[in-house]
């Protein structure tokens, strides 16, 4: 359903033209991805990025939040209009109280089929993964998932999706030129979150669906949440050491952590580190993985490959440790260091730790020594 627009090099892209019957298809939607009335940040990275499309359409941005309790959804909904929504479609039901598959299909398909958005967002998480390829096929139209930029063709207001192809040695532009709306899903952290703006005014329509919870083949027996959170903490974090190959084995990665730890990060690393079993999928960057966009990220004996490069490129700075000095990932490190991390790495620690205590030792004079206040 959905067209590749072909794009040689060098070459003017064909021109395409939009079916004048898809025109009373209006607005971009977000879903809002919520569970346990946590809201994933992908959905406010998804209404930052919304309301850039929507001023080059000259549309509203609509969000979409579903749940269970009331009051949860209302907060929820002026947190997205705080985000850039102008307006929140709302349902609650007890039906929809955790994610299942099934009523959230039938949710989402009748709200569109009602107000008939051109273009619905969902992150590129496990729960919207599921619910927009289901929504997209009840809805028979195109679906452009894991994409790292969105753009809008203004010639025929066609929403351009590009995503990494041919494992990722590629980018490709897909339009979905006739079939409506035009869905897509974000991974996380492609999109930096908007500042909210908690004067920002928006409309929300409540919306009253029937649902036959006897039709519904699964039931939520209980919710058991991650305690560690690994992915998240991940994508949030403001520094990420990200180990490779090159470590050699599993227990090296305590150094990694032991680093980490010193400066109130997190630990990824490459696809063969997580395939050998030296650290857990959640923790994996790039392609296949993660995308992060921490302040620094430190890649730790990794080479550089394509397809870990799309997963750590929205870094503010990247720092490379690699004793091949043509790894490939001194082409895009801003800083490289060429030498061994089993001395490059106890020589950070050993700094990191002589400048806490320098630090530590300093506020002690001031009188204001306590350790919780470094
Ligand atoms: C469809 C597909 C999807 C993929 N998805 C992902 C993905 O999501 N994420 C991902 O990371 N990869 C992914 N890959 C794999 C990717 O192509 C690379 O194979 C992988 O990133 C390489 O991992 P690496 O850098 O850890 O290992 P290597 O390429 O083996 O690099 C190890 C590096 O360590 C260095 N080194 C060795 N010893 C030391 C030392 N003592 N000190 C310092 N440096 C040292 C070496 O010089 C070398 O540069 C994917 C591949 C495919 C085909």
């Amino acid at each position: 359903m959905s067209e590749i627009e072909e794009k040689p090099k060098n070459q003017k892209r064909k021109k395409v033209s939009l079916d004048p019957r898809l025109s009373e298809y209006r607005g971009i939607w977000v879903f809002i991805e919520q569970e346990e009335a946590k809201v994933h940040p992908v959905s406010w990275e998804l209404l930052g990025k919304a309301c850039v499309l929507a001023k080059f359409l000259g549309v509203d941005v609509g969000a979409v939040v579903f749940g269970g309790n009331q009051e949860v959804v209302d907060t929820i909904s002026k947190d997205a209009i705080a985000y850039g929504a102008d307006i929140v479609y709302q349902v609650v039901d007890p039906s929809l109280a955790d994610y299942r598959s099934d009523p959230f299909t039938e949710c989402l398909v009748q709200l569109v089929k009602k107000y008939k958005p051109e273009i619905l967002l969902l992150g590129a998480t496990s729960l919207s993964r599921d619910l927009a390829s289901s929504v997209a096929t009840f809805l028979e139209t195109g679906l452009t998932a894991d994409c790292t930029e969105l753009t809008i063709n203004l010639e025929n207001r066609s929403l351009e999706a590009t995503r990494p192809t041919f494992g990722g040695s590629l980018l490709c532009t897909i339009l979905t030129l006739n079939y409506r709306p035009q869905m897509a899903t974000v991974r996380p952290g492609v999109f930096p979150i908007p500042l909210p703006n908690t004067d920002r005014k928006g409309m929300i329509i409540r919306e009253q669906l029937q649902f036959n919870e006897a039709s519904f083949v699964t039931k939520v027996l209980g919710f058991i949440p991650d305690p560690y959170k690994a992915s998240e903490r991940l994508s949030q974090a403001d520094v990420v050491i990200g180990g490779g190959r090159g470590l050699k084995q599993a227990s090296h990665f305590s150094l990694l952590r032991e680093l980490a730890m010193l400066l109130g990060g997190e630990v990824g690393g490459t696809r063969p580190v997580v395939q050998a079993g030296w650290l857990e999928a959640e923790r994996q960057i790039g392609q296949t993985g993660k995308t992060i966009r921490p302040k620094v990220y430190i890649a730790v004996g990794i080479s550089g490959a394509v397809q870990h490069r799309v997963g750590i490129e929205k870094a503010g700075t990247i720092v490379a440790i690699n004793n091949d000095p043509n790894a490939p990932i001194f082409d895009y490190a801003d800083i490289g260091i060429v030498g061994d991390f089993l001395e490059v790495i106890p020589a950070m620690i050993r700094v990191v730790k002589n400048k806490i205590s320098l630090k530590y030792d300093c506020l002690k004079k001031q009188g204001v020594g306590k350790a919780e206040e470094l």
